[in-house]
Protein backbone atom coordinates (compact mmCIF):
# COMPACT_ATOMS: atom_id res chain seq x y z
CA UNK A 1 0.00 0.00 0.00
CA UNK A 2 1.29 3.66 -0.56
CA UNK A 3 1.96 5.01 2.93
CA UNK A 4 -0.52 8.61 3.34
CA UNK A 5 -1.70 10.11 6.23
CA UNK A 6 -5.13 11.49 6.76
CA UNK A 7 -4.98 15.18 7.93
CA UNK A 8 -7.57 17.85 8.17
CA UNK A 9 -7.20 19.94 5.54
CA UNK A 10 -8.14 23.26 7.96
CA UNK A 11 -5.92 23.01 10.19
CA UNK A 12 -3.20 20.01 9.59
CA UNK A 13 -3.99 17.98 12.43
CA UNK A 14 -3.03 14.37 11.91
CA UNK A 15 -6.34 11.98 12.06
CA UNK A 16 -6.05 8.96 13.64
CA UNK A 17 -9.78 7.78 14.07
CA UNK A 18 -10.90 6.16 10.95
CA UNK A 19 -14.65 6.80 11.78
CA UNK A 20 -14.39 10.59 12.15
CA UNK A 21 -15.43 12.54 9.23
CA UNK A 22 -14.57 16.01 10.26
CA UNK A 23 -11.77 16.97 12.63
CA UNK A 24 -12.19 16.32 16.13
CA UNK A 25 -10.52 19.57 16.87
CA UNK A 26 -11.89 22.17 14.50
CA UNK A 27 -14.45 20.54 12.50
CA UNK A 28 -12.44 20.90 9.34
CA UNK A 29 -12.39 19.07 6.01
CA UNK A 30 -10.23 16.23 5.79
CA UNK A 31 -8.21 15.22 3.41
CA UNK A 32 -5.42 12.51 2.41
CA UNK A 33 -1.90 13.29 2.11
CA UNK A 34 -0.06 10.85 0.18
CA UNK A 35 3.55 9.73 -0.23
CA UNK A 36 4.69 9.82 -3.74
CA UNK A 37 8.45 9.78 -3.47
CA UNK A 38 8.53 6.35 -5.19
CA UNK A 39 5.86 7.20 -7.82
CA UNK A 40 8.63 10.70 -8.75
CA UNK A 41 11.28 7.61 -10.16
CA UNK A 42 8.24 6.49 -12.39
CA UNK A 43 6.62 7.60 -15.68
CA UNK A 44 3.57 7.93 -17.16
CA UNK A 45 4.68 4.93 -19.62
CA UNK A 46 5.16 2.57 -16.80
CA UNK A 47 1.99 2.26 -15.70
CA UNK A 48 0.68 2.13 -19.11
CA UNK A 49 1.40 -1.79 -18.65
CA UNK A 50 -1.99 -2.57 -17.00
CA UNK A 51 -5.48 -2.00 -18.32
CA UNK A 52 -6.98 1.81 -18.26
CA UNK A 53 -9.00 2.63 -14.83
CA UNK A 54 -8.83 3.49 -11.84
CA UNK A 55 -6.39 0.75 -10.58
CA UNK A 56 -3.99 1.59 -13.32
CA UNK A 57 -2.91 4.34 -10.64
CA UNK A 58 -2.80 2.40 -7.45
CA UNK A 59 0.09 4.13 -7.28
CA UNK A 60 -1.37 7.37 -6.14
CA UNK A 61 -4.32 5.69 -4.11
CA UNK A 62 -4.34 5.01 -0.53
CA UNK A 63 -5.68 1.49 -0.21
CA UNK A 64 -4.13 -2.19 -0.76
CA UNK A 65 -5.11 -3.21 -4.67
CA UNK A 66 -4.23 -6.38 -3.85
CA UNK A 67 -7.28 -6.34 -1.88
CA UNK A 68 -9.16 -4.46 -4.15
CA UNK A 69 -13.45 -4.14 -4.22
CA UNK A 70 -13.85 -3.69 -7.73
CA UNK A 71 -16.19 -4.08 -10.96
CA UNK A 72 -13.83 -2.72 -13.27
CA UNK A 73 -14.35 0.94 -13.15
CA UNK A 74 -12.72 4.08 -14.93
CA UNK A 75 -11.42 3.73 -18.25
CA UNK A 76 -14.41 5.63 -19.72
CA UNK A 77 -14.09 7.04 -23.53
CA UNK A 78 -12.83 10.59 -23.96
CA UNK A 79 -14.63 11.68 -26.96
CA UNK A 80 -12.92 13.82 -29.34
CA UNK A 81 -16.26 16.21 -30.10
CA UNK A 82 -15.66 17.89 -33.30
CA UNK A 83 -19.31 18.45 -34.02
CA UNK A 84 -19.63 20.13 -30.00
CA UNK A 85 -16.82 22.38 -30.76
CA UNK A 86 -17.32 23.83 -33.82
CA UNK A 87 -21.10 24.60 -32.84
CA UNK A 88 -19.75 26.48 -29.51
CA UNK A 89 -16.86 28.01 -31.46
CA UNK A 90 -13.35 26.50 -29.68
CA UNK A 91 -10.10 24.86 -31.02
CA UNK A 92 -10.70 21.58 -29.51
CA UNK A 93 -13.54 19.68 -26.99
CA UNK A 94 -13.11 16.36 -25.76
CA UNK A 95 -16.44 15.37 -23.69
CA UNK A 96 -15.01 12.05 -21.04
CA UNK A 97 -18.32 10.46 -20.83
CA UNK A 98 -18.72 9.02 -17.18
CA UNK A 99 -21.77 7.11 -17.71
CA UNK A 100 -20.19 4.45 -18.70
CA UNK A 101 -19.01 3.54 -15.62
CA UNK A 102 -19.78 -0.07 -13.79
CA UNK A 103 -23.40 2.07 -12.50
CA UNK A 104 -23.37 4.42 -14.43
CA UNK A 105 -21.52 7.52 -13.08
CA UNK A 106 -18.36 8.66 -11.78
CA UNK A 107 -19.10 7.69 -8.31
CA UNK A 108 -18.20 4.17 -9.04
CA UNK A 109 -14.60 5.68 -8.96
CA UNK A 110 -14.29 6.51 -5.57
CA UNK A 111 -16.60 3.91 -4.11
CA UNK A 112 -14.03 1.15 -5.58
CA UNK A 113 -11.34 3.03 -2.90
CA UNK A 114 -13.50 3.89 -0.41
CA UNK A 115 -15.68 -0.06 -0.23
CA UNK A 116 -12.04 -0.90 0.28
CA UNK A 117 -10.89 0.77 2.48
CA UNK A 118 -14.38 0.01 4.58
CA UNK A 119 -12.76 -3.53 4.28
CA UNK A 120 -9.73 -3.08 5.48
CA UNK A 121 -11.41 -1.18 8.23
CA UNK A 122 -13.25 -4.43 8.99
CA UNK A 123 -17.00 -2.46 8.94
CA UNK A 124 -19.73 -4.57 8.47
CA UNK A 125 -22.39 -2.02 7.31
CA UNK A 126 -21.79 0.73 4.99
CA UNK A 127 -23.91 3.60 4.35
CA UNK A 128 -24.68 7.08 2.39
CA UNK A 129 -27.38 10.14 2.00
CA UNK A 130 -27.35 10.77 -1.97
CA UNK A 131 -29.44 12.38 -4.10
CA UNK A 132 -28.98 8.80 -6.59
CA UNK A 133 -25.72 8.13 -8.06
CA UNK A 134 -23.94 7.74 -4.74
CA UNK A 135 -26.53 5.02 -3.51
CA UNK A 136 -26.58 3.28 -6.71
CA UNK A 137 -22.71 2.87 -6.76
CA UNK A 138 -22.45 2.25 -2.63
CA UNK A 139 -25.14 -0.42 -3.25
CA UNK A 140 -23.30 -2.54 -6.15
CA UNK A 141 -19.83 -2.26 -4.28
CA UNK A 142 -21.39 -2.96 -0.65
CA UNK A 143 -22.97 -6.09 -2.56
CA UNK A 144 -19.80 -7.17 -4.35
CA UNK A 145 -17.80 -7.05 -1.08
CA UNK A 146 -20.35 -8.52 0.78
CA UNK A 147 -21.87 -5.62 3.45
CA UNK A 148 -24.49 -4.41 4.25
CA UNK A 149 -25.84 -1.14 2.88
CA UNK A 150 -27.89 1.43 4.04
CA UNK A 151 -28.74 4.41 2.03
CA UNK A 152 -30.37 7.42 2.94
CA UNK A 153 -32.59 9.30 -0.21
CA UNK A 154 -34.18 12.20 -0.11
CA UNK A 155 -38.26 11.52 -0.52
CA UNK A 156 -39.58 11.76 -3.84
CA UNK A 157 -36.34 13.75 -5.61
CA UNK A 158 -34.44 10.65 -6.68
CA UNK A 159 -34.40 10.10 -10.64
CA UNK A 160 -35.86 6.19 -11.31
CA UNK A 161 -32.94 4.47 -12.70
CA UNK A 162 -30.99 5.14 -9.52
CA UNK A 163 -33.61 4.42 -7.28
CA UNK A 164 -34.10 0.78 -9.44
CA UNK A 165 -30.09 -0.01 -8.71
CA UNK A 166 -30.24 0.94 -5.16
CA UNK A 167 -33.13 -1.38 -4.86
CA UNK A 168 -32.06 -4.12 -6.64
CA UNK A 169 -28.25 -4.49 -5.80
CA UNK A 170 -29.62 -4.89 -2.49
CA UNK A 171 -29.15 -1.95 0.07
CA UNK A 172 -31.82 -1.06 2.48
CA UNK A 173 -33.33 2.11 1.17
CA UNK A 174 -34.32 4.85 3.42
CA UNK A 175 -36.33 7.13 1.95
CA UNK A 176 -36.00 10.20 4.35
CA UNK A 177 -38.36 13.00 4.74
CA UNK A 178 -36.48 15.93 3.69
CA UNK A 179 -33.65 17.06 0.98
CA UNK A 180 -30.47 15.82 0.33
CA UNK A 181 -28.90 18.16 3.00
CA UNK A 182 -31.34 16.90 6.00
CA UNK A 183 -30.46 13.00 4.57
CA UNK A 184 -26.73 13.75 5.06
CA UNK A 185 -27.55 15.33 8.63
CA UNK A 186 -28.99 11.37 9.67
CA UNK A 187 -26.25 9.72 7.66
CA UNK A 188 -23.55 11.66 9.83
CA UNK A 189 -25.28 10.89 13.37
CA UNK A 190 -25.32 6.99 12.25
CA UNK A 191 -21.72 7.52 11.37
CA UNK A 192 -20.73 9.61 14.34
CA UNK A 193 -22.11 6.72 16.73
CA UNK A 194 -20.20 4.16 14.86
CA UNK A 195 -23.18 2.41 13.64
CA UNK A 196 -21.86 2.39 9.86
CA UNK A 197 -18.66 3.66 7.70
CA UNK A 198 -19.94 6.78 5.95
CA UNK A 199 -19.34 6.59 2.36
CA UNK A 200 -20.37 10.01 1.68
CA UNK A 201 -17.79 12.44 -0.01
CA UNK A 202 -17.07 13.99 3.09
CA UNK A 203 -15.08 10.49 3.42
CA UNK A 204 -11.44 11.36 2.48
CA UNK A 205 -11.10 8.29 0.36
CA UNK A 206 -13.62 8.53 -1.98
CA UNK A 207 -12.12 11.60 -3.90
CA UNK A 208 -9.02 9.91 -3.84
CA UNK A 209 -10.36 7.43 -6.04
CA UNK A 210 -12.29 10.61 -7.79
CA UNK A 211 -8.82 11.55 -8.72
CA UNK A 212 -8.41 8.60 -11.54
CA UNK A 213 -11.00 10.65 -13.63
CA UNK A 214 -7.85 13.25 -14.14
CA UNK A 215 -5.39 10.82 -14.49
CA UNK A 216 -7.19 8.69 -17.78
CA UNK A 217 -7.85 12.68 -19.34
CA UNK A 218 -4.05 13.17 -19.41
CA UNK A 219 -3.57 9.63 -20.35
CA UNK A 220 -5.80 9.62 -23.48
CA UNK A 221 -4.74 13.39 -24.32
CA UNK A 222 -0.88 11.79 -23.96
CA UNK A 223 -0.36 14.41 -21.74
CA UNK A 224 -1.23 17.29 -24.05
CA UNK A 225 -2.74 19.49 -21.09
CA UNK A 226 -6.28 21.29 -22.01
CA UNK A 227 -6.89 24.74 -21.41
CA UNK A 228 -9.61 24.14 -19.56
CA UNK A 229 -11.56 21.41 -17.99
CA UNK A 230 -15.22 21.68 -17.22
CA UNK A 231 -17.57 19.70 -14.70
CA UNK A 232 -20.76 20.27 -12.95
CA UNK A 233 -20.50 20.95 -8.99
CA UNK A 234 -22.84 19.19 -6.61
CA UNK A 235 -21.39 18.01 -3.42
CA UNK A 236 -17.94 19.64 -4.78
CA UNK A 237 -15.47 16.68 -3.93
CA UNK A 238 -15.35 16.17 -7.63
CA UNK A 239 -13.45 19.20 -8.84
CA UNK A 240 -11.65 18.82 -5.73
CA UNK A 241 -10.34 15.28 -6.62
CA UNK A 242 -9.40 16.71 -9.63
CA UNK A 243 -7.51 19.46 -8.39
CA UNK A 244 -5.80 16.90 -6.41
CA UNK A 245 -4.96 14.78 -9.21
CA UNK A 246 -3.10 17.87 -10.97
CA UNK A 247 -1.30 18.84 -7.48
CA UNK A 248 -0.46 15.22 -7.26
CA UNK A 249 0.61 14.76 -11.04
CA UNK A 250 2.83 18.23 -10.65
CA UNK A 251 4.18 17.06 -7.59
CA UNK A 252 5.80 13.91 -9.14
CA UNK A 253 6.93 16.25 -12.47
CA UNK A 254 4.53 14.86 -14.24
CA UNK A 255 2.71 17.99 -15.91
CA UNK A 256 3.97 21.68 -15.25
CA UNK A 257 0.78 23.67 -15.63
CA UNK A 258 -2.89 23.04 -14.58
CA UNK A 259 -6.08 23.52 -16.33
CA UNK A 260 -8.39 26.27 -15.89
CA UNK A 261 -10.72 23.98 -13.93
CA UNK A 262 -14.01 25.47 -14.19
CA UNK A 263 -17.20 24.50 -11.93
CA UNK A 264 -20.87 24.74 -13.40
CA UNK A 265 -23.71 24.96 -10.94
CA UNK A 266 -27.62 24.91 -11.93
CA UNK A 267 -29.34 28.14 -11.50
CA UNK A 268 -31.55 27.50 -8.35
CA UNK A 269 -28.63 25.49 -5.89
CA UNK A 270 -25.63 27.69 -6.89
CA UNK A 271 -23.87 28.58 -4.06
CA UNK A 272 -20.52 28.14 -4.79
CA UNK A 273 -20.77 29.97 -8.07
CA UNK A 274 -21.95 32.53 -5.78
CA UNK A 275 -18.94 32.53 -3.99
CA UNK A 276 -16.97 32.97 -6.52
CA UNK A 277 -18.74 36.13 -8.03
CA UNK A 278 -18.40 37.65 -4.95
CA UNK A 279 -14.67 36.33 -4.82
CA UNK A 280 -15.00 34.46 -1.75
CA UNK A 281 -13.30 31.76 -0.45
CA UNK A 282 -16.60 30.19 1.47
CA UNK A 283 -20.34 30.01 0.28
CA UNK A 284 -23.56 31.00 1.88
CA UNK A 285 -25.92 27.68 1.24
CA UNK A 286 -28.67 27.83 -0.22
CA UNK A 287 -31.98 27.02 1.61
CA UNK A 288 -34.23 25.37 -1.03
CA UNK A 289 -32.24 24.43 -3.53
CA UNK A 290 -34.38 23.72 -7.07
CA UNK A 291 -33.24 22.49 -10.53
CA UNK A 292 -34.06 19.34 -12.85
CA UNK A 293 -30.57 18.02 -12.75
CA UNK A 294 -30.99 16.24 -9.24
CA UNK A 295 -27.25 14.84 -8.63
CA UNK A 296 -26.20 18.57 -8.31
CA UNK A 297 -29.61 19.75 -6.36
CA UNK A 298 -27.94 20.54 -3.31
CA UNK A 299 -27.36 23.52 -0.99
CA UNK A 300 -25.06 23.00 1.33
CA UNK A 301 -22.27 21.34 -0.28
CA UNK A 302 -19.85 19.47 1.56
CA UNK A 303 -16.23 20.16 -0.11
CA UNK A 304 -17.72 23.67 -1.28
CA UNK A 305 -14.66 25.09 0.22
CA UNK A 306 -12.22 23.10 -1.18
CA UNK A 307 -13.92 23.54 -4.71
CA UNK A 308 -13.69 27.01 -4.36
CA UNK A 309 -9.77 26.40 -3.67
CA UNK A 310 -9.31 24.38 -6.88
CA UNK A 311 -11.46 27.06 -8.90
CA UNK A 312 -9.03 30.10 -7.51
CA UNK A 313 -5.98 27.91 -7.96
CA UNK A 314 -6.06 26.91 -11.22
CA UNK A 315 -7.22 30.49 -12.59
CA UNK A 316 -10.63 28.99 -13.24
CA UNK A 317 -13.90 29.97 -13.15
CA UNK A 318 -17.31 29.42 -12.04
CA UNK A 319 -20.74 30.05 -13.71
CA UNK A 320 -24.47 29.22 -13.49
CA UNK A 321 -26.44 27.88 -16.32
CA UNK A 322 -31.03 27.27 -16.18
CA UNK A 323 -32.76 24.00 -16.53
CA UNK A 324 -33.49 25.35 -19.96
CA UNK A 325 -29.90 25.70 -20.63
CA UNK A 326 -29.26 22.13 -19.34
CA UNK A 327 -31.68 20.06 -21.54
CA UNK A 328 -30.58 22.24 -24.36
CA UNK A 329 -27.11 21.09 -23.68
CA UNK A 330 -28.50 17.46 -23.35
CA UNK A 331 -30.23 17.37 -26.46
CA UNK A 332 -27.20 18.63 -28.38
CA UNK A 333 -24.80 15.99 -26.86
CA UNK A 334 -26.94 13.34 -27.76
CA UNK A 335 -27.94 14.39 -30.79
CA UNK A 336 -24.84 15.86 -32.41
CA UNK A 337 -22.30 13.33 -30.58
CA UNK A 338 -24.42 9.96 -29.92
CA UNK A 339 -23.82 10.37 -26.22
CA UNK A 340 -26.94 10.08 -23.79
CA UNK A 341 -25.96 12.01 -20.61
CA UNK A 342 -27.79 13.08 -17.55
CA UNK A 343 -29.22 16.14 -16.81
CA UNK A 344 -26.60 17.43 -14.22
CA UNK A 345 -23.84 15.89 -16.42
CA UNK A 346 -25.18 17.89 -19.60
CA UNK A 347 -24.76 21.32 -16.98
CA UNK A 348 -21.12 20.83 -17.52
CA UNK A 349 -21.76 21.18 -21.77
CA UNK A 350 -24.43 24.14 -21.07
CA UNK A 351 -21.59 25.76 -19.17
CA UNK A 352 -19.17 26.04 -22.34
CA UNK A 353 -21.61 27.12 -24.50
CA UNK A 354 -22.58 29.86 -21.72
CA UNK A 355 -18.96 30.68 -21.08
CA UNK A 356 -17.81 30.86 -24.76
CA UNK A 357 -20.81 33.42 -25.89
CA UNK A 358 -19.90 35.60 -22.62
CA UNK A 359 -16.07 35.28 -23.96
CA UNK A 360 -14.89 33.98 -20.58
CA UNK A 361 -13.76 30.61 -22.48
CA UNK A 362 -11.90 32.19 -25.63
CA UNK A 363 -11.78 30.54 -29.60
CA UNK A 364 -8.62 29.32 -29.43
CA UNK A 365 -8.99 26.80 -25.88
CA UNK A 366 -8.90 23.24 -26.04
CA UNK A 367 -11.34 22.29 -23.29
CA UNK A 368 -12.42 18.82 -22.01
CA UNK A 369 -16.23 18.15 -20.66
CA UNK A 370 -16.61 16.09 -17.91
CA UNK A 371 -19.78 14.11 -18.33
CA UNK A 372 -20.55 12.75 -14.82
CA UNK A 373 -23.64 10.06 -15.31
CA UNK A 374 -25.56 8.08 -18.41
CA UNK A 375 -28.83 9.78 -19.57
CA UNK A 376 -30.89 6.42 -18.77
CA UNK A 377 -30.28 7.19 -15.13
CA UNK A 378 -33.04 9.79 -15.56
CA UNK A 379 -35.43 8.38 -18.26
CA UNK A 380 -38.43 10.59 -17.30
CA UNK A 381 -36.56 13.58 -17.86
CA UNK A 382 -35.79 12.85 -20.95
CA UNK A 383 -38.93 11.62 -21.76
CA UNK A 384 -40.55 14.53 -20.96
CA UNK A 385 -38.66 17.19 -23.34
CA UNK A 386 -38.93 14.95 -25.78
CA UNK A 387 -41.60 15.33 -28.49
CA UNK A 388 -43.82 11.72 -28.05
CA UNK A 389 -43.58 8.96 -30.41
CA UNK A 390 -45.60 9.84 -33.65
CA UNK A 391 -48.66 7.89 -34.00
CA UNK A 392 -48.91 5.97 -37.41
CA UNK A 393 -51.13 3.66 -39.29
CA UNK A 394 -49.85 0.01 -39.75
CA UNK A 395 -49.09 1.06 -43.43
CA UNK A 396 -45.95 2.04 -45.87
CA UNK A 397 -47.63 4.97 -47.41
CA UNK A 398 -47.71 6.37 -43.69
CA UNK A 399 -44.45 5.48 -42.57
CA UNK A 400 -43.22 7.46 -46.00
CA UNK A 401 -45.49 10.29 -45.64
CA UNK A 402 -43.94 10.74 -41.76
CA UNK A 403 -40.44 10.38 -42.99
CA UNK A 404 -40.77 12.83 -45.89
CA UNK A 405 -41.91 15.82 -43.50
C1 LIG B 1 -22.54 13.27 -7.85
C2 LIG B 1 -22.78 13.82 -9.20
C3 LIG B 1 -22.41 15.13 -9.54
C4 LIG B 1 -21.84 16.08 -8.55
O1 LIG B 1 -20.56 15.74 -8.12
P1 LIG B 1 -20.00 16.42 -6.78
O2 LIG B 1 -18.74 15.70 -6.51
O3 LIG B 1 -21.03 16.21 -5.74
O4 LIG B 1 -19.80 17.87 -7.10
C5 LIG B 1 -22.60 15.53 -10.83
N1 LIG B 1 -23.15 14.71 -11.76
C6 LIG B 1 -23.52 13.46 -11.47
C7 LIG B 1 -24.13 12.62 -12.53
C8 LIG B 1 -23.34 12.97 -10.18
O5 LIG B 1 -23.74 11.72 -9.91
Amino acid sequence: MVSHRVLCWDCGAVIEDPFVSVCPKCKGLLTVKMDLEKVKEKSPEDLRKTPIGVWRYSDFMPVDASKKVSIQEGGTPLYDTKALAEIVGVKGMHVKFEGLNPTGSFKDRGMTIGVTRAKELGAEIVGCASTGNTSASLAAYAAKAGMKCAVFLPSGKVAAGKLAQALFYGAKVLSIDGNFDDALALARKMSEQKKLYLLNSINPYRPEGQKSVLFEIMDQLNYNIPDRIVLPVGNAANIWAVYKALTELEEVGWIDRMPMLTGIQAEGSAPVARAFDEEKKDFIPVENPETIATAIRIGNPVSGRKALAAIYNTGGYSETVSDEEIIAAQKLTARKEGVFVEPASAASVAGIIKLRNMGIIDRDETVVAICTGNGLKDPETAVKYSNPPIKCANSVEAVNKILSD
